[in-house]
């Protein structure tokens, strides 16, 4: 019988595991501060244990510890890590850092299933959901990567990576459990941001829990012609969907809506298109991130002039939604939003 990765048990069964074993409980606490404040990766590590507990676990459980397969640095000091998990596949994760903030950029599944044209790792289709503690191990290990490279503490971090973390729903919850916990790394939920192509009804759901982490949409269209055309989900989950969705989060939580958008080229860089983009969101208090395209290979996008994107700012501004111009990080090792996949280190 294959053994159980050990970091899949809630603190009450690790308590309940010592207990019918015959030892006291608080040796559950002290297994489970290693597992996730201390990131043990094995059960040698837990040395206020006997060996002779430190053997039954070994013989009744693994840890399942992510381990860092290839390091990247960018000259802008970015950091790419390409992850591999227990069963040898690969996810990216990355480290960036500004003046101001150190942000972790994780993946939430290897691949995705969702088919965004102008995103490399829809190339990659999906091969699993990252499990709780492996989405955990990620940030962990960039929050230990900024202390080691920056000397600073990590402050940020966003489900930009790999992945669409509303099709992983309740793995990527259950490790923002964990990545707030006091007894996981104690980070406030409000540094957290969670990007969704736009799953209306988990973003419905997600209202209904209350959350407390951001949200983001990955939006790049208000015309669902042309969002069906790059986005071919939109076909399903169209945008009058995710607009009655949106409209249901912020009457719930209150809380502003981030829309990512990537002006392209004879995509969507009229002055209709940036109009749509200012009808679709003014229902609620809303901010616009306009990203910069980061090339894959394919020469079917590219870039908007300056000129369109400085007009789409202004008809943002005119009609008060706040915008700003986002200029991507780590472009040389392929490490910025949409780049993320699995290309061989050149190191
Ligand atoms: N699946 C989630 C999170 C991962 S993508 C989502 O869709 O939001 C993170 C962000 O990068 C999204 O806004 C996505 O639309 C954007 N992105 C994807 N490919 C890109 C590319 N080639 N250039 C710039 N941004 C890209």
């Amino acid at each position: 019988m294959s053994k159980k990765d050990i970091r899949s048990l809630s603190l009450d069964q690790i308590k309940k595991f010592f207990l019918e074993n015959g030892f006291k409980d608080y040796r559950g606490d002290q297994v489970y501060s290693w597992l996730w404040e201390k990131s043990a990766i094995n059960f040698q590590q837990m040395t206020n244990l006997p060996k002779s507990i430190r053997s039954i676990l070994e013989e009744s459980f693994i840890v399942n510890h992510i381990r860092v397969h290839t390091i990247q640095k960018s000259k802008d000091g970015t950091i790419k890590n390409g992850i591999k998990l227990f069963d040898d596949l690969i996810v990216e994760s990355v480290l960036i850092p500004t003046k101001k903030r150190i942000t972790a950029c994780i993946s939430s599944q290897v691949g995705c299933s969702l088919n965004c044209k102008f995103c490399a790792t829809a190339r990659l289709k999906r091969m699993r959901n990252l499990n709780p503690d492996e989405i955990y191990d990620q940030v962990a290990l960039i929050s230990k990567q900024s202390k080691e490279y920056y000397n600073r503490s990590l402050t940020n971090i966003v489900f930009m990576g790999m992945g669409e973390p509303l099709m992983n729903y309740k793995n990527v919850i259950e490790a923002i459990k964990m990545i707030t916990s006091k007894k996981g790394l104690g980070i406030s939920a409000r540094r957290i941001v969670v990007s969704t192509s736009g799953i209306p009804k988990m973003i419905k759901k997600m209202a209904d829990e209350n959350v407390k982490f951001k949200l983001a949409v990955s939006l790049h269209s208000a015309v669902d012609s042309i969002r069906t055309s790059i986005m071919p989900f939109n076909e399903k989950m169209n945008l009058s969907e995710l607009k009655l969705a949106l409209k249901y989060w912020y009457k719930k939580t209150k809380r502003i809506i981030t829309y990512e958008y990537v002006v392209w080229k004879g995509i969507n860089d009229t002055i209709e298109d940036a109009n749509a983009l200012v009808d679709f969101c003014k229902f609620a208090p809303s901010k616009v991130n306009l990203i910069q395209y980061n090339s894959i290979d394919d020469n079917k996008f590219s870039q908007a002039s300056k000129d369109n994107i400085y007009l789409y700012q202004k008809i943002l501004e005119e009609n008060n939604i706040n915008v700003t111009i986002r200029r991507s990080r780590g472009q040389d090792i392929d490490a910025a939003c949409g780049q993320l996949a699995n290309k061989p280190s050149l190191n």
